[in-house]
């Protein structure tokens, strides 16, 4: 039976400066961050995969290391000799996070052009993860064979379950920006946006106007997440809030949605109730907000 947890997107190498005023090298990106945290909470017996695309060169392997040594399945990373991995800086300027981007010409930019991969990899999959970040750095073309096999694999019963994750930075125009998440948004089962983005580029009056949204577009589940404020679920027409856990010291946001989502969609998996679903999501995306690093 296909039950593999797939994780579509990009993975970077990080470097976040370290108290000795040196860089230390990770490796994290929005949708590897959720096959991460998923790893940590899902039973053993279901794979953990994530698909896309990495060079031939040194430090593709060692990104491939550390994601076999976390437990996540590489068997559909694609290997393209021309390229290598995008990378991202961290700087701290009184706790202050801005972040430096190469990753232009990065190999996961091709994730899609080995289409019998990407098949492959949705046909092993239960349930098939990207976001919106997965989308903007695709080509029109390369988008629409995503989607097109996303689609194909709805239809097959795989789940699907997609974070707009919307990043106007990445994109040549916003108008550009919010079809996409919205044809997105209409591939999915599940939709897990977070609403301050939400709110910023669709003007969305408040959470409730983020789900329905997302809800007429198709999805059956959405979740919006809303920072330290009540998230909100809408599933087959019934609304719920869920009260976000109050944290001591908040450290630092990074991956806060994207382990949200992680700890969701396995507790979604496992029972199928939204309620508990959310907060299972809180719990972890609470525990993370207290701690420096997108992978804690
Ligand atoms: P966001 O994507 O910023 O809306 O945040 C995702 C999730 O992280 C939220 O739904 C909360 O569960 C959690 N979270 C984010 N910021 C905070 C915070 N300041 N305090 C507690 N939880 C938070």
């Amino acid at each position: 039976m296909a039950d593999a947890f797939l994780c579509i997107g990009e993975c970077m190498v990080e470097m976040a400066p370290t108290d000795e005023g040196t860089y230390a090298m990770g490796f994290a990106g929005d949708t590897f961050n959720t096959a991460w945290y998923a790893r940590k909470l899902l039973s053993k017996d279901r794979p953990v995969a994530y698909l896309s695309a990495v060079g031939t060169d040194a430090v593709s392997d060692k990104m491939l290391d550390f994601m076999q040594g976390a437990g996540v399945d590489v068997r559909f990373m694609s290997r393209i000799p021309e390229r290598t991995v995008g990378l991202y800086m961290i700087h701290l300027d009184h706790g202050e996070r801005s972040f430096s981007y190469w990753r232009s010409a990065s190999a996961a930019r091709c994730l899609t052009q080995d289409k019998s991969n990407l098949r492959q990899g949705l046909a092993q999959a239960g349930i098939a993860y990207f976001s919106g970040i997965t989308l903007a750095i695709l080509t029109q073309e390369d988008r629409c064979t995503l989607l097109a096999e996303l689609e194909a694999a709805r239809a097959n019963g795989c789940i699907i379950a997609f974070d707009p994750n919307l990043r106007p930075r990445l994109w040549p125009e916003t108008k550009t920006m919010c079809a996409a998440v919205m044809r997105g948004a209409e591939v999915a089962d599940i939709v897990l946006p977070s609403f301050e983005d939400e709110a910023a580029w669709f003007g969305d009056a408040d959470t409730t106007a983020t789900a329905r949204r997302y809800s007429e577009a198709g999805a059956s589940v959405v979740m919006v997440k809303n920072g330290a404020s009540e998230a909100l679920s809408l599933s087959h027409g019934a609304i719920m809030r869920h009260p976000v856990r109050t944290v001591d010291r908040v450290v630092d946001t990074t991956a806060a949605g994207d382990s949200f989502n992680a700890a969701f969609l396995a507790s979604y998996l496992d029972h199928g109730d939204i309620a508990a679903a959310a907060e299972a999501g809180v719990k972890q995306a609470a525990w993370v907000v207290g701690r420096r690093g997108a992978l804690v």
